[in-house]
């Protein structure tokens, strides 16, 4: 087993493992549930995309790439720095950890 993507989105980790269950690669998601209930936790409760076999991270990652990069070009949006949550453009510093928004 093997940790692919942590996120505190859910969803978006619902629409990567939906792009592995379509190429066959067995993966889960850990801490669903968990992270739902006790959400003011960060860090080894967040949901997090498991790949089943470790030999498939390679092949896992190259699939999820273009998705997460698309992501990260959006107008509208910058990744944080410090802890990869994505912010609105309008926002400063980041919503999440207070870092500055980069140049
Ligand atoms: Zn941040």
């Amino acid at each position: 087993m093997r940790d692919l993507i942590t996120s505190i989105d859910s969803t978006r980790l619902g629409f990567f493992k939906s792009i592995l269950d379509e190429a066959e690669i067995p993966c889960f998601i850990r801490n669903e549930t968990t992270a739902q209930l006790a959400n003011i936790f960060i860090g080894p409760l967040q949901p997090t995309l498991c790949l089943v076999n470790d030999a498939d991270y390679e092949q896992a990652s190259v699939l999820l790439l273009p998705h997460q990069s698309e992501e990260a070009c959006s107008a509208e949006e910058w990744p944080c720095p410090a802890c990869k949550e994505s912010n609105p453009a309008s926002f400063e510093v980041c919503w999440k950890c207070q870092a500055v928004k980069p140049e």
